[in-house]
C-alpha cells in the first residue's frame, strides 16, 4: 500500500507540509524551507563574472531587467531602481536593490535613483518580514573591489534577512551555507508578499 505524491499541490502547499517536519542539521524550521545550494558552484567556478567594467562587458545587473522576473528573480521594478534575489545568497531572501543606470558610486546616483534605491529598500524589509518572519537585517553596500565588491562597476545595496541561529554549525564548520529555499520559490514568495503603492 502506498500513498500517492500529490504532484499536482502548489509549491506553497508543499513548503507548508515540510514546514512541519523536523528538518535535521539546519537549525529551527522556519516558513523557508532548508535546501542545499548548488548553485554557489556557479559562482566558485567563476560563471557570471562581468569581463570587463562597461556595461556592455557582461555585467549581470544590466542583463537582469531585458530578463523575465522569474529567469532574471526580479522581485520588484521601480522606475529607476529594481529589486533582485541574490543567486549567491549569504542567507535566504538575500535581495538586492540596484539601479537600472550602470553606475558604480553611490555618490554618482541622481536624485530619482537615491530616492527609488531608498523606498525600495524599506519594501525590501516589509517584504522580507511579511514572507518569512525575518528577525533582523543586514543592509549595506560594498562600494568598490577592495571593499568586497563581487560586481564593483553597477552598484547594489544588499539587504539580508536574518533569523535567530541562522548562523550555525554548517557555515562555521561545514564552510557550507545551507539555505532554506529554491531561489525561484523565494522570488514568488516574495513578490507575493512586495507592498504595493
Ligand atoms: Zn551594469
Amino acid at each position: 500500500m502506498s500513498v500517492e505524491p500529490d504532484s499536482a499541490a502548489a509549491p506553497e502547499a508543499r513548503w507548508d507540509a515540510a514546514a512541519q517536519e523536523e528538518q535535521r542539521g539546519a537549525g529551527v524550521p522556519d516558513s523557508f524551507q532548508r535546501l542545499w545550494t548548488p548553485h554557489r558552484m556557479a559562482y566558485i567556478k567563476g560563471e557570471n563574472k562581468p569581463t570587463g567594467t562597461g556595461p556592455g562587458e557582461g555585467c549581470p545587473f544590466c542583463e537582469i531587467p531585458g530578463m523575465s522576473d522569474e529567469d532574471g528573480l526580479v522581485v520588484a521594478r521601480g522606475e529607476a531602481v529594481y529589486a533582485v534575489l541574490n543567486l549567491y545568497p549569504y542567507n535566504s531572501g538575500h535581495l538586492m536593490v540596484v539601479p537600472y543606470r550602470h553606475v558604480a558610486d553611490y555618490a554618482d546616483l541622481d536624485a530619482a535613483e537615491t530616492g527609488e534605491l531608498a523606498e525600495l529598500t524599506k519594501r525590501a524589509l516589509l517584504a522580507l518580514r511579511k514572507a518569512s518572519g525575518a528577525q533582523g537585517f543586514n543592509v549595506g553596500m560594498n562600494l568598490g573591489g577592495v571593499a568586497g565588491a563581487g560586481i564593483a562597476a553597477h552598484l547594489h545595496q544588499h539587504v539580508v534577512p536574518r533569523w535567530g541561529g541562522d548562523t550555525n554549525f554548517m557555515p562555521v564548520v561545514g564552510r557550507t551555507k545551507v539555505l532554506p529555499q529554491l531561489l525561484r520559490d523565494t522570488r514568488q514568495l516574495l513578490a507575493d508578499a512586495w507592498p504595493q503603492d
